[in-house]
């Protein structure tokens, strides 16, 4: 009894061992529990986020899937309208290409027909060009016979001539005052003076050639002409006028107007000079120097200055040099 007493009195310790280790385990196992809820929910916590995040993002996604879906399909609409535009275009450079391809061999063919002509008539110009250089060749030895017989003839007319003009009236002077009697074929002049009588009233004088009241500049010209035209063979030409104020120098040697019928001496004679070096200069070049002076009481003034005091009258000498 005793024995058993002590068995039941172990096995009862041993009991409430096991009981009180239960009880340890199990508040252990609770305290397990609470943390693993714990943990639980704030995992489902962190994911209900995660996917709403992933539910967000997915979103997004397809709109940019949607919005590049439009705008690859714009694109590709504008790269077949721009295919089209270069396909045209192509075909259209093939047809200009083609045609290009035609007129370029029909301008070969003209260019070889217009070649050959040409070589024909380069061979006919140089034939030409041939009988042009011995023209040419006799052309300047006829142009120095001609220039040494005219020059001849100048010397045989005189180095000097000397001719009268004669101007009119001017409006209001007494035309019946004159005295000029009578002008002869040959550069005569009778001029009356009626303060002395019989034969002392009247005097010969002999000129060149005497230019009567109605003769024009041209004509006045025409007789100097052939003497300025020495000067392109080399010789020097000087023209003076000579006579009282008013009797008609400046009209002689300038011209009373601007019009070319209105033109002196040095106007012509000068637009004469120009005219012909401009005609012979693939011949010959010129180089012409011009003076223009007058002498008025002993005194020089140089009428081509700037200075205008230098050129201020015009009276007894006017003098013009080539
Ligand atoms: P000068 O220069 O000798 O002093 P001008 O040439 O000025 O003289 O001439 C004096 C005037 O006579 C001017 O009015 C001019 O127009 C006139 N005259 C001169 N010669 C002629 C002419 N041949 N025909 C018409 N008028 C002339
Ligand atoms: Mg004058």
């Amino acid at each position: 009894m005793v024995r058993l007493m002590r068995e039941k009195e172990n096995a009862e310790n041993t009991v409430t061992n096991l009981q009180q280790e239960i009880q340890v385990m199990s508040r252990m196992f609770e305290e397990y529990r609470e943390q693993m809820e714990e943990k639980t929910s704030q995992m489902e916590e962190h994911l209900t986020l995660r996917a709403k995040e992933a539910e967000f993002l997915l979103t997004q996604s397809k709109k940019r899937v949607e919005e590049v879906e439009t705008a690859s399909e714009l694109q590709s609409q504008l790269w077949s309208k721009k295919a089209n535009t270069f396909r045209s275009f192509m075909d259209n450079q093939k047809l200009s290409i083609k045609d290009i391809r035609i007129s370029s061999q029909s301008i070969k063919q003209e260019m070889f027909a217009l070649q050959m002509k040409w070589r024909d008539e380069i061979s006919n110009i140089g034939l030409d060009l041939k009988g042009l250089v011995d023209a040419a060749e006799n052309y300047h030895g006829v142009l120095a016979e001609n220039q040494k017989l005219f020059n001849e003839v100048q010397e045989l007319k005189g180095n000097i001539r000397v001719y009268c003009r004669v101007r009119p009236f001017l409006p209001g002077q007494d035309g019946k005052s004159t005295a000029v009697d009578y002008i002869g074929e040959n550069g005569e002049i009778l001029i009356s003076n009626p303060s002395k009588q019989g034969k002392d009233g009247y005097r010969m004088f002999k000129f060149n050639k005497i230019f009567n009241t109605h003769v024009s500049q041209a004509e006045v010209f025409s007789d100097i002409q052939p003497l300025i035209r020495s000067v392109l063979d080399g010789f020097n030409v000087c023209i003076f006028a000579y006579g009282q104020t008013g009797s008609g120098k400046t009209y002689t040697m300038s011209g009373p107007g601007k019009s070319k019928e209105d033109w002196g001496v040095n106007y012509r004679a000068l637009n004469d000079l120009f005219d012909i070096s401009l005609k012979r200069r693939n011949t010959f070049s010129y180089e012409v120097e011009v003076q223009m002076v007058e002498i008025y009481n002993e005194q020089v003034r140089d009428l081509l200055s700037n200075d205008i005091a230098q050129k201020r009258n015009t009276r007894y000498l006017e003098y013009f040099s080539t």
